[in-house]
This record gives C-alpha cells, structure tokens and sequence, in this order.
C-alpha cells in the first residue's frame, strides 16, 4: 500500500499550485488564518476527489443514477482510500431522528425489551406502524390549527373573514363557504348560529359552486387538518400554514411517540420511554445493574458517547435540536462503533462547542481511529487538538489571495518553533485582563428553568463584555439563546444557523450594496440597471445565474457542477461588455472585499464593505455563494451588517468558531468596540482568550445535563482564576502563563 496521499499542483479557489504528501495512517491536522484555504485543500480537493475516485467502482448502472462529481483543479491526485467527511452539517432535519437511531443504539434497547417481554422487536420502535403512537404517528409531538388566526370573526365571508391563503374574497375556495346554503355571507362570522357555526367549520355534504358543479363539502377547520396537517405537505406549503397552527406535546403519547401497547412492558420497572428519556450517564449505570449480556452491549456503545462529553444527551433527543458540533461528535462515536479500515475520516474543526476539559477526550477519539487503521485529517484551530496531530500542515501565510501556499509542514514541535501565524499563535501565552469596565446597569433573569436549568437567577450586567462559560450541555445556550432571548427580545442574536438564502445570495446582496453597484452601471453605460441582476434577462441563461449547476440527489448533498455557458460569470456576454472603471459586473463580483472598499468610494457602498473588513473577511469575495460559507463565516457576515446601531444588546454565540488564534484578536477589537459605542456584548465561548478579556463571566455547570444547570461563578477573570469549584476556572488556570 502506498505510505502517502499525493496532491500535485491543486489550485481549487486561491490555491497556488499547491504540492503536498499527506502521510496515511496518522493523523494530519491543517492549521492557518481562517480563508487561507486549508478547506479548499482539504474538502474539496482530497475529499472531492476521493468520493469521485469511489463512484468510479460502481457499476454503470448505479453510476448512472448518481451525479457527475467534477475533478478538482490540480494535476494529480493519487494514494486516496474511501473518504468518510465528519462535518459540522445538521445531522437530519427529519422529525423521526433521534440520538438513540441515528448512534443504533436505540436498536440494542429494543432487542433487550423484545427478548425480556417475549413481544415483537418492532412493537418498540415509532418507526413502525406497530409500535407508533396513533395519534402523532411516532413524531411525539401533534400540531393543533388556531382558529382565530384562520377566521377574523368580526367579518363576514364577503368582508374577507377567511385570512387562510388561497380563500380571496371570490376566489374557487372561498364560494364553497359563502355559496353554501346555511351560511349567509353577509354575516359577520361572530353573529353566527350554533348551526351556522358547525356548518362553516365542520359540516360536510354537496355545495354547487357559482351554481355550475356540485362538489363535495367540508368544513373549513376540517378541511385544513385534513389536507395540510394530516398528510406530507411540501416546504412552501409548511411555511404558509406556520402563522396558523401550534405545536405542542402529543396529548395521547405524552412525547413518547409509542403507542400504548408498546409503552406496557417493563424492564427493572421502567418501560422503553422512560429508557429513552433518561440521560445518557444515568442509563448507563441502570444497564449496568442489569447483569443481562444484551444490555452490556448498548452500555458499551453508550459509554463511547458518554466518553466524548455528551453524557448529558438522552437517546430520545431529536437530532435536529443538536447543535452542530454536538452532532458532529456523534458522528464520530458513530463511526468508532464501525469496523472498516483503511478509510479516510476528515473532520471540520471538531473542538466547536466542547469546552478545554473534554478537548482530551477529543483527542483519545481521533488517536483511536487513526490506531483502527484509518488516515485522519481534520481542520482545526484549538492548540489542544493541534497537539494530538502526528503532521501538521500550515496553510498561509494569509487569507484569500495571500494565502493558498503550504507555509509549514512538520511535527508539532517543529511548529512551534516554525515562523507563522499558527507557530507565533503557539508560543503566545495568555494574558489576563485585570481593568475591567464597570457596569452601567443590569438585565436580570429570574427563576429560569428550562431544560436543565435549576431556577436560575441572575443577571447581565449592561454596557460591558460578558463571558457565560461551562462545559458542553450545562445550560449556556437554554439560558441566553432561549431565555435570555426571550426575556429581552430587542437583542440581537448572531449564530451560525443558515441564513435563509436562495443560491443566488451572495455577501454583496446580503449586505446591501448590490442594488448601488448595479445603478452605478447602468448609469455609466446608459442601460437599464436591472440587466446587472442575477435574477433578470442578463443573466446566463445556462445557468440562470447561478454561475454553477445544482443538481438535487435524492439521500445526498446536492451536486453543484460548473456552468460552461458562462464560465461561472453569471452573466450573458452582452452583459459582461458593459464596464464600470474599467471593471464588468463579473469582475466586480469576483472582488475580494478588501480590494472592493478600494475601487468604490461611493457613500452608500464603502461603510457596508468596511464592515465585512472589521469582522476580518477582507478576503471573501462580493460574488461568491453564501451557501459556501463556513458556520463561522456566517456569524461574522451577519456581524457585520448589525454594526452600525448603539445602545444595543448583542448575543454573540461561539464567534470564534472557525477563527484561527491570530484572529481572535480582531474579534476582541471588534466585540470591544461595540462595547466602547455604548452598546452590551455577550458571548457564549469556550475559548480562553476571548474568557480572559472578558469584563464579567457567567460561569454554568458544574457539569453537563442533569449535572449542571447552576450558576458556578460570576465575576471578573481575575476572581475566576482565584476560584476552586469551575473547570472554566481550572482550564484557565492551565492557560495563564
Ligand atoms: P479556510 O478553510 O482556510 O478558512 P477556504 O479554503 O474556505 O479557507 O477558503 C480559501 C479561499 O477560497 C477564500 O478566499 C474563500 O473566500 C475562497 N472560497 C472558498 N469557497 C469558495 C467558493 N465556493 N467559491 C469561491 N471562492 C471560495
Ligand atoms: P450548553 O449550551 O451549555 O451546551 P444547553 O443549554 O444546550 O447547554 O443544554 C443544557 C441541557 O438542556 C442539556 O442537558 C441538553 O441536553 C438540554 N437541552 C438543550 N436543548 C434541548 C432541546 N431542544 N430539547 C431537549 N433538551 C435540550
Ligand atoms: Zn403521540
Ligand atoms: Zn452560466
């Protein structure tokens, strides 16, 4: 077998000609400033190429059922095994996943109910008609419509009293109500007979519309259960029902999602829910004091997830209320359980969400994998993590068009002697801060217990930068993003969650310059402004400007591959002609920020630009795809366009995910000046130098789940160092040189 992975001259993005070994069987950690394009290396040139290499041995029946993968740019890759990519991705949108099916431990469970209860296996799962509770079908949770939204009772059918949409006054839909018999529609609907009432909402039977057909009759409120609750609807329609229903709890299952007969039989007293309910550290013991050989084998595959900081999950909990870096570790346990070698695992910065005491745990996962016999690469930024690698490659020296080179390739030790960011960023010890600002006020929160939290009272102190820390799962985001959000919903919340965009959405359209660029053409070239929109008759009609081709694939990740017709320009040639100081609207869109802040000098588009530069993606381009951009990326975008206002409350959710130790510098400017113009900063972090230059600290815990839920510690970081009972406190302690 080959002893190494070959890469020759890859140039995918702002990567110069790159050459590069990656050593198999070890782990191999890629460092550098965020944007220096260690994922253009590592995600789409190895894995992109790996996974097309893989299609390569399917047959040509199945391979023609899949897309094309493209070859990325470079001219030879070589030494690949079959890739497994463990990403930050949300691990399934689908209501039916839970931490118990998507790890199969929930499976385990199951046999051992089936073998103690002498019942069949597929009674337990909410998977299975059998075993679904028949109300919520196995979801858990039942959706109820609201009336009032759906009816304005102070109208009458004629007035318009029907708000659904699709029910305009004289539209099809709404003669079958105002042209049906016991109903007058000239009555407000308020005014209604207990008969009238019933008919409107409930009744059913023949109604002749305009007097042309006869169709069947339903009630209103029958009907949309019917027809939008009681079967799979399409997004759009979702989307259009929200205002009108709410979701609560299954009144029959209680959340269960079994059905009666499965949630009878009992082991040690407890039935299958009340397994499935009970957090993972706590089931383990109760396995454990089963002495039965099928519940040693979940408590082993539970003890793996326990092992990699998530204890305090239950099996449960719906994946798609996972945070990202919780499901990408569940990935992980996932394949640890898995018994194939030779594989390709590649991380995307696994340490996001955990905090400095499991980072070791981290470690011990990604060394048992690469001892399985696996090559292991994972992107990272965490000196902890960066510690555990056997090779390192430093990618730089700067971001977008000054980085793309290999800067450094070695051991860790030799990094940290080595002359880059990523060496100096390793040698850096922290400093802490000792003048803190004094607050100018405070936001309380009283007796807050939601998920875990144990009647948590406390507050934020306004007008400085606040740190609220603990260990993954103590309560940090059910407290600020949830309650504390709720309590002060005038305060901005930025996160990493996906920004509702079409393909079309770029970081010039998001934050707001497109339509000034735009105009600026038209009037220097005497056209019609609309030409230079993506959206408009300018646009390539190959690829509708999009500059690329989106393949939708069942079960996968879409495909995107290159628009020939305009060479991923986006536009028509015509269009291309028309040029602004030199400059056509392509060339303005492949611009990174910085050098747009240079070319337009313009009022109304150079603040905006100046923005991008202060949260530090100077390097990203006006033009390139917001679904390109990394969780981290994401937050910072939405940063910076929030900057302008003052007196303003900001959330701040784990903004240096993604951010390479050099950079966090940056972030610190940038929080504390939003904090110099008045306005209150707070920020969910694990990382200890954003911790230490804290004004005030909010310390959770003292662990995760049940474990925690309190408050550890308030103050400033010079009395957490000085506290005992915080692994935050300890964690610093490591750190402060
Ligand atoms: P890193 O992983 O080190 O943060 P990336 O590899 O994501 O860096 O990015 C390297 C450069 O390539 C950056 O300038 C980035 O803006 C650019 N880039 C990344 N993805 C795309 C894309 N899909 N289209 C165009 N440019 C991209
Ligand atoms: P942190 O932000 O500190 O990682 P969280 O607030 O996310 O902690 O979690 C605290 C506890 O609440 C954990 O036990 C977690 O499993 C639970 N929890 C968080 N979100 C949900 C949810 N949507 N549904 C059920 N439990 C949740
Ligand atoms: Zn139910
Ligand atoms: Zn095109």
């Amino acid at each position: 077998m080959r002893e190494n992975i070959t890469i020759v001259g890859a140039r995918e993005h702002n990567l110069k000609d790159v050459s590069l070994e990656i050593p198999k069987n070890k782990i191999t950690v890629f460092t550098g400033v965020s944007g220096s394009g260690k994922s253009s290396i590592v995600f789409d040139t190895v894995a992109v190429e790996a996974q097309r290499q893989l299609y390569g041995t399917f047959s040509w029946f199945i391979r023609n059922q899949l897309p094309k993968y493209e070859r990325p740019h470079a001219d030879a890759i070589s030494g690949l095994t079959t890739p497994v990519i463990v990403d930050q991705k949300p691990v399934s949108g689908n209501a039916r996943s839970t931490v118990g099916t998507m790890t199969d431990i929930m499976p385990m469970i199951r046999g051992l109910f089936s073998r103690e209860s002498g019942l069949p296996v597929n009674l337990f799962s909410f998977n299975d008609p059998k075993g679904m509770c028949p109300e919520c079908d196995g979801i858990g949770r039942s959706v109820q419509p609201i009336l009032e939204m759906m009816v304005d009772r102070e109208k009458s059918l004629n007035e318009g009293a029907i708000l659904l949409p699709g029910y305009k006054v004289g539209s099809a839909a709404w003669q079958v109500y105002a042209k049906h018999e016991p109903i007058d529609p000239d009555k407000p609907v308020k005014d209604y007979s207990p008969e009238e009432e019933h008919a409107f909402l409930h009744g059913s039977g023949k109604v002749s519309v305009g007097g042309m057909f006869n169709m069947t009759y339903e009630g209103l409120l029958d009907n949309f259960v019917r027809t939008k609750l009681k079967r799979e609807t399409s997004d759009k329609t979702r989307e259009q029902i929200k205002p009108f229903i709410t979701e609560g709890v299954c009144t029959l299952c209680h959340g269960a999602r079994l059905s009666p007969e499965a949630l009878a039989p009992r082991v040690n007293g407890r039935n299958i829910a009340d397994y499935a309910a009970m957090q993972i550290t706590d089931l383990i013991e109760e396995l454990a004091g089963l002495g039965n050989p099928l519940a040693d084998g979940a408590r082993v595959a539970l003890e793996r997830v326990a092992g990699i900081g998530l204890g305090y999950l239950s099996l449960d909990r719906a994946t798609a209320t996972l945070s990202g870096g919780e499901g990408q570790r569940l990935k992980l346990v996932k394949h640890l359980g898995s018994t194939l070698i030779g594989v390709t695992y590649i991380f995307d910065e696994p340490s996001t969400g955990l905090h400095p005491r499991d980072v070791g745990r981290l470690n011990t996962l990604l060394a048992a994998l690469r001892d399985q016999g696996n090559t292991v690469l994972v992107v990272e930024h965490d000196p902890d993590v960066i510690a555990v690698a056997d090779h390192v490659v430093d990618v730089g020296p700067g971001a977008g068009a000054h980085g793309g080179t290999i800067v450094f390739e070695g051991t860790v030790e030799e990094l940290r002697r080595a002359d880059t960011r990523t060496g100096a960023g390793l040698r850096a010890t922290g400093t802490l801060k000792t003048e803190v600002r004094t607050p100018d006020g405070k936001l309380p929160i009283e007796g807050a217990d939601l998920h875990n939290l144990k009647n948590v009272s406390v507050s934020v102190p306004t007008g400085v930068l606040t740190a609220v820390t603990g260990v993954a799962g103590s309560g940090k985001s059910s407290l600020i993003a949830d309650v504390f959000m709720t309590t002060y919903p005038e305060s901005v919340f930025v996160d990493q969650s996906a920004i509702g965009a079409s393909t079309r959405s770029t970081p010039s359209t998001y934050i707001g310059v497109m339509d000034t660029i735009r105009s600026l053409f038209a009037k220097a070239n005497g056209v019609a402004p609309g030409l230079f929109s993506f959206n408009s008759d300018g646009a390539c009609e190959g690829c509708q400007g999009k500059g690329v081709i989106i393949t939708e694939v069942a079960y996968m990740d879409p495909v995107t591959t290159h628009c020939d017709t305009c060479d991923g320009r986006r536009f028509k040639e015509s269009v291309l002609a028309h040029e602004l100081r030199g400059k056509s609207i392509a060339d303005v869109l492949e611009m990174a920020a910085e050098e747009a802040v240079e070319f337009f000098t313009e009022k109304a588009v150079r603040p905006k630009l100046q923005g991008l530069i202060d949260v530090g993606l100077d390097y990203l381009s006006l033009g390139q795809s917001l679904s390109s951009l990394s969780g981290g990326e994401r937050q910072r975008i939405k940063l910076a366009t929030q900057l302008q206002r003052t007196g303003g409350v900001y959330v701040l959710d784990e903004p240096t995910t993604g951010l390479h130790m050099s950079d966090v510098g940056t972030l610190l400017a940038l929080m504390n000046r939003l904090v110099d113009q008045g306005n209150t900063v707070v920020v969910i972090e694990h990382n200890l130098d954003v911790i230490m230059h804290a004004d005030w600290i909010i310390d959770l815990g003292p662990d995760g789940g049940k474990d925690g839920g309190e408050i550890v510690f308030e103050g400033t970081p010079a009395e957490l160092l000085g506290f005992a009972g915080s692994l935050t406190g300890e964690a610093l302690r490591r750190t402060v040189g």
